[in-house]
């Protein structure tokens, strides 16, 4: 095997005929497999992450972070591009708008392709070895180890694989976890950059964040996220909240009509123009089973998605940092069979489970009407506060369910008498 360095990254060249082996293999270079590549290297593991583009690589996101990335991972700091201190959310007929502002962050803002490529020099500064334009096509659990075959013919040997490789996960699909499923969230998205000026008239310094909840009837929503030099525009409609009985909507079509609205509406500027378009889907729900013999499942691999919000870039790491300490201890104690490593499911469950269930069963309120709900939340600081909270990430939905839904009650009933008299 060869070693070359470019920059700060390690990149290794296979001898044709050699096999490379190491303890750990993880699929896919996103914040989920770098996390998890980094926590092993900490923890002495030898470990490779593989991934099938180029990087430093882009990927169709909002590149939106919830404070809480940070909290817990306070290492990203330096990869992030700005932050937003507030956000305007309106209503499907643009009548009710709900603007909350604050001192400290709402959320912070990154740029893919250079908060993914940073992620990975983290990982290998901590030791792991890194392969990019390498695709994993295969992966054969045997007794004694695991094998990874890739595109070009190469094969690798480890005693662990994590399957980080995303919404259509290889790793998921060899080892039967994966069950082809609608329930996906389909987007699109652009990014292009913005001048200071143009910016600070359409957002101000405070980074305003615009979502605009289940515009022009899509079954989901739309956001704005202003960055540093860059303005991010997206739509997402989750399919299990379509109304299938409906004709089927043409996502393009209704993006070009919501731009020209947001113009309209002085938004957006009006020479604003569509350019870099790019379509995605988000998995909505987990994954019923994300371990088997010898692997394990994280990030959008194991479809961990909050399916209201579409935010996954927090569990993606959290899984990996929770993939990563069960994995090492299983090479601790030399058992890495699937009994063991269903510890993984249990721990993940333990951290986020309930509140992706709770996101899950809320998903299909896409499907209804929601102006009544942004109507009562600009008239509401408590209720707007609780449900931005909930939703961006502050607070955990599954311990607030019950104050956030007395809260609703208790709104909706003044709401009633209020428009009585
Ligand atoms: C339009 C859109 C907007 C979003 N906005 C946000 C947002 O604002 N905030 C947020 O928190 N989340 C957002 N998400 C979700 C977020 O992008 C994902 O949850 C996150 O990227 C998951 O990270 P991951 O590491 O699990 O997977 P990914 O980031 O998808 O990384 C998977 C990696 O695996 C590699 N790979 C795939 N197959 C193979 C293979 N066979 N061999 C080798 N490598 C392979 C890919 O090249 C890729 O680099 C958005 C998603 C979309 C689609």
């Amino acid at each position: 095997m060869l070693q070359f360095q470019t920059g700060n990254l390690v990149y290794l060249e296979c001898d044709s005929g050699s096999t490379m082996k190491y303890d750990v293999v993880i699929v896919g270079a996103g914040p989920s497999g770098s996390t998890v590549a980094k926590c092993l290297a900490e923890k002495g593991v030898k470990a490779l992450l593989i991934d099938k583009k180029k990087f430093p690589r882009d990927k169709p996101c909002g590149g939106g972070l919830s404070t809480r990335v940070l909290k817990r991972f306070p290492y990203v700091i330096d990869l992030i591009d700005s932050m937003s201190y507030g956000s305007i959310t309106y209503s499907s007929s643009l009548k009710y708008k709900l603007k909350i502002q604050r001192d400290k962050p709402l959320i912070a803002t990154i740029l893919r392709k250079n908060f993914d490529n940073g992620l990975v020099k983290i990982a290998v500064a901590k030791g792991v070895d890194f392969l990019d334009e390498k695709t994993v096509t295969d992966i054969k659990i045997l007794k004694d180890k695991a094998i990874i075959l890739l595109e070009d013919g190469e094969k690798i040997e480890s005693q662990v694989v994590i399957g980080a490789d995303g919404i259509r996960s290889v790793i998921a699909e060899k080892l039967n976890l994966f069950k082809k499923t609608d329930d996906i969230c389909v987007s699109l998205v652009q990014e292009q950059p913005m001048s200071g000026e143009q910016l600070d008239k359409y957002f101000s310094d405070k980074r305003m964040v615009h979502i605009f909840i289940k515009m022009r009837g899509v079954a989901g929503y739309g956001w704005i996220f202003p960055k540093k030099k860059n303005v991010n525009i997206g739509i997402g409609e989750f399919e299990s909240a379509v109304d299938k009985s409906k004709p089927k909507t043409n996502l393009k079509e209704i993006y070009e009509k919501h731009i020209d609205t947001l113009k309209e509406h002085d938004i957006l500027p009006r020479d604003f123009k569509i350019e870099n378009l790019k379509g995605s889907a988000l998995p909505v729900f987990p994954l019923e089973k994300t371990f088997a013999d010898r692997a394990l499942l994280c990030g959008d691999a194991a479809g961990f998605i909050n399916s209201i919000t579409g935010e996954g870039i927090y569990y993606a790491m959290v899984s990996g940092e929770i993939a990563a300490n069960v994995t090492a201890e299983a090479l601790e104690a030399c058992d890495t069979s699937e009994r063991f490593l269903s510890r993984y499911q249990k721990l993940w469950k333990n951290e986020f489970g309930k509140d992706l269930k709770l996101f899950g069963r809320f998903n299909k309120q896409w499907g209804k009407d929601t102006e009544k709900f942004v109507r009562l939340l600009t008239k509401d600081k408590k209720l707007a506060k609780l449900t931005i909270g909930a939703t961006g990430g502050q607070i955990s939905i599954s311990r607030y369910k019950l104050i956030l839904t007395l809260r609703y009650i208790y709104v909706s009933f003044k709401d009633i008498f209020s428009r009585d008299k």
